[in-house]
């Protein structure tokens, strides 16, 4: 069984050897046995049904929550030369009639379904008809009513033990807390099924937070060693989005915003091309998560912070899911948390359930304030033990520095209770600075004994002080007292000199050097880049033809290796990990035609391709020649004419011919309303003519960067 599992891993898949626990988990599946895996992001899930299903006779149903999420898999597999199919609500029924023939026949071999679906009547009635390899349920923690990606059809799935009792079933899922592992095997009656527990670490991701200062600088600085690289940063508001989005286009960063206030197809339409473009920045809020299958985001970047080390860990996990070096990046300040704090407070649920939330928070703080590694302390709060510091880590690089901050936090916790245990930190620094403000003087405060007694400090650190004292519990926020500070139980040893404190030194270090000791921007060498960007223009040419995202023709982990050994002919190009016999029948020789510098790449990069745009715009091109010249979709030579428009580098005169009464309405449409620019949507409603919405992005940009001059 090994033997012939190793042999398809190689021949369909292009890989060498299996990763951890792999091996064992197809050999349970394929022998017939159920299996529970539990397996972080990247840790290579697929495979463990994949090649059971492979391996056994029949048909391999596979369960997902999410249309994106097969699509996606549908497409990889295709690629590879493995007849698989989706069946979705949005097809005809004639499409799924076509597919539910194919697979009577015996010619498709993955089956990809929602589990609504599978658990009709009908639908288990033909499956009943047919010989069927195993069942694969991914994601299978959305049957876990406790977690936030609970769907009510999965707990159906569990009538699958009964009526199909001699197929071994496997349940997948990246969320390891034990909860929700009994829970999936109770509920999906996996009572007997082997388990395979994954350790949870992520190795190639680079864990860094720094002190919140001026959090969008720091985030410039951050992505100054990224350029060209695809990320996600994370916002908890929609407005904030929508500004961060802006600000960084302006900057010259490709960006979208993502939120669950923006109209459906704009919203899918992002995701797409996130999807399908390289180097592209989502900034978001959570409502961007599940169904980002996206294996090469490099980084993800945090501007508030998550509300549990849970989320922090999901949503960070979504960098680097190929394996290649990675950045989990956060700002974080007093602000989050006392805005995190409030959101709580305010939030539904019985105290009980506050006071989980409660303790979930401490514990995201307390990572903040961590002095010891990064990943030792993520990872032990997941129940999993490190032996040594990760040295890959801002603490394990940078070191912490502590000092013996007991007076400070004496005067500090003292300063909170003579002013009354009301007034927020902004007041509690001017007393300890003394400083005679309107407000200091209207309440008395320069008489308190406290009053000029922090002179030692800068207000900077004395906020840095507050922060980590409220993050440590030993003071806290009075909520209904718009955010005063108050004392807790917890200070009181402190506060009777029978404690000690030690608090970490922030170094507010110039926001350039937060990228220090991460990795990821030394993925290809300089002197590679030009072959590099040859290799991924191909990949893009080929992924534009077949429709599909980039890596699906070959994730970066597989370019990286052609770059680095150079293959020259195919029999070495086989070589290559990640190079099936599929895809080297398919492209094999197109790839080492670049290797070999012989293939004509139309222009490699995002800013040459910018530059020629604007050259055949300003020469009277219209987009559809342009999309043919360039061989892009009209779609990405819209956005692009329009990111040039916002950037100042082109007109909208220059960029497109429109006939005037035309332009007139759109732009009356634009600015008919008071406040900000409407969107894309908002306007295209308000229109009595069809135009494209390329052109409404490209007059929006324009209104918008009149606006602002
Ligand atoms: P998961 O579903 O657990 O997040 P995937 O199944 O998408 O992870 O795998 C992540 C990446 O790792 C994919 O690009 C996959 O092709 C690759 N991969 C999986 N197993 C192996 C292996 N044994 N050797 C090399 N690459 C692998
Ligand atoms: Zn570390």
């Amino acid at each position: 069984m090994r033997q012939a599992a190793q042999a398809l891993l190689k021949q369909i898949f292009g890989y060498d050897a299996f990763r951890g626990r792999q091996a064992e988990i197809i050999e349970q599946v394929a022998e017939g046995g159920d299996a529970l895996v539990l397996m972080p992001t990247g840790g290579g899930k697929s495979l463990c049904f994949q090649i059971p299903g492979l391996l056994r006779d029949g048909l391999c149903v596979v369960v997902s929550p999410l249309i994106a999420l097969m699509e996606d898999q549908v497409a990889t597999l295709d690629e590879l030369g493995v007849a698989a199919a989706a069946l979705n609500s949005l097809q005809s029924a004639d499409e799924q009639r076509e597919i539910a023939q194919r697979v009577r026949t015996g010619e498709l071999k993955m089956l990809y379904l929602a589990p609504e679906r599978l658990v009709q009547p009908r639908m288990l009635a033909f499956l009943e008809t047919l010989p069927l390899a195993l069942f694969a349920i991914d994601e299978a923690h959305c049957v876990s009513q406790w977690g936030h990606d609970f769907r009510p059809e999965y707990l159906q799935l569990g009538r699958l033990a009964e009526l199909f009792p001699q197929v071994p079933r496997i349940a997948l899922t990246a969320t390891a807390d034990q909860r929700t592992r009994d829970e999936i095997r109770q509920r999906l009656h996996l009572q007997h099924a082997a388990e395979f527990v994954a350790s949870f670490d992520r190795p190639n991701i680079f864990y860094r937070i720094v002190p919140k200062d001026q959090p969008r600088k720091q985030l410039l600085g951050f992505l100054a060693e990224r350029k060209g690289d695809a990320g996600i940063v994370y916002c908890l508001s929609r407005k904030k989005v929508e500004e961060v989005a802006a600000y960084l286009s302006e900057q010259g960063y490709p960006a979208l915003p993502y939120h669950a206030g923006l109209a459906n197809e704009l919203r899918s339409y992002h995701q797409k091309r996130f999807l399908n473009e390289e180097g592209l920045i989502m900034v978001a809020t959570i409502a961007f998560g599940m169904g980002i299958d996206k294996p090469n985001v490099r980084f993800v970047a945090h501007l508030d912070l998550p509300k549990s080390l849970e989320a922090y860990y999901q949503e960070t996990g979504r960098a680097g899911r190929d394996g290649l070096p990675s950045d989990a990046w956060m700002a974080y300040g007093l602000q989050d948390m006392l805005f995190l704090k409030q959101m709580l407070q305010n939030g539904e649920g019985d105290e009980r359930h506050k006071r989980i939330e409660r303790h979930k928070l401490d514990a995201m703080l307390a990572l903040c304030e961590e002095t010891r590694c990064r990943r030792q302390a993520l990872l032990e709060y997941f129940g999993e033990h490190l032996a040594e510091p990760c040295g890959h880590c801002d603490i394990c690089i940078d070191g912490v520095q502590t000092w013996d901050a007991t007076e400070s936090a004496r005067l500090a916790l003292s300063c909170i209770y003579r002013s009354g245990q009301r007034y927020g930190v902004g007041q509690q620094v001017d007393i300890l600075l003394g400083k005679q403000t309107d407000k200091v003087q209207s309440l008395g405060h320069q008489h308190l004994s406290v009053f000029g007694q922090g002179q030692q400090h800068s207000e900077q650190e004395w906020r840095t002080i507050f922060r980590q004292l409220v993050a440590r519990g030993l003071a806290d926020v009075d909520l209904d007292a718009y955010g005063g500070l108050r004392l807790t139980e917890a200070c009181r040893p402190l506060l009777r000199g029978e404690a000690t404190l030690q608090l970490r030194r922030e170094q507010h270090q110039p926001a350039r050097s937060a990228a220090r000791g991460s990795a990821a921007r030394d993925l290809v060498r300089s002197d590679e880049r030009d072959l590099w960007e040859a290799l991924r223009t191909l990949r893009k040419q080929l992924a534009q033809e077949h429709s599909v995202p980039p890596y699906v023709i070959f994730p970066d982990a597989t370019l990286l290796d052609m770059l680095r050994q150079q293959p020259t002919s195919l029999s070495q190009m086989a070589q290559v990990s990640g190079v099936g016999a599929r895809k080297l029948e398919r492209y094999g020789e197109a790839f080492l035609a670049v290797l070999q510098g012989s293939a004509p790449v139309s222009a490699a990069r995002p800013e040459d391709l910018r530059h020629e745009l604007a050259s055949l715009a300003r020469a009277g091109m219209t987009p559809t020649q342009m999309a043919a010249q360039l061989s892009l979709s009209e779609k990405s030579v819209y956005a692009y004419l329009a990111e040039l428009i916002s950037a100042g580098h082109l007109s909208l005169e220059e960029a497109l011919d429109l006939p005037d009464d035309v332009l007139g309405e759109v732009q009356d449409a634009f600015l008919d309303t008071d406040g900000d620019l409407p969107g894309v949507a908002q306007v295209r409603e308000r229109l009595t003519r069809k135009v494209p919405d390329g052109v409404l992005h490209c007059v929006r940009s324009a209104l918008a960067a009149e606006l602002l001059d």
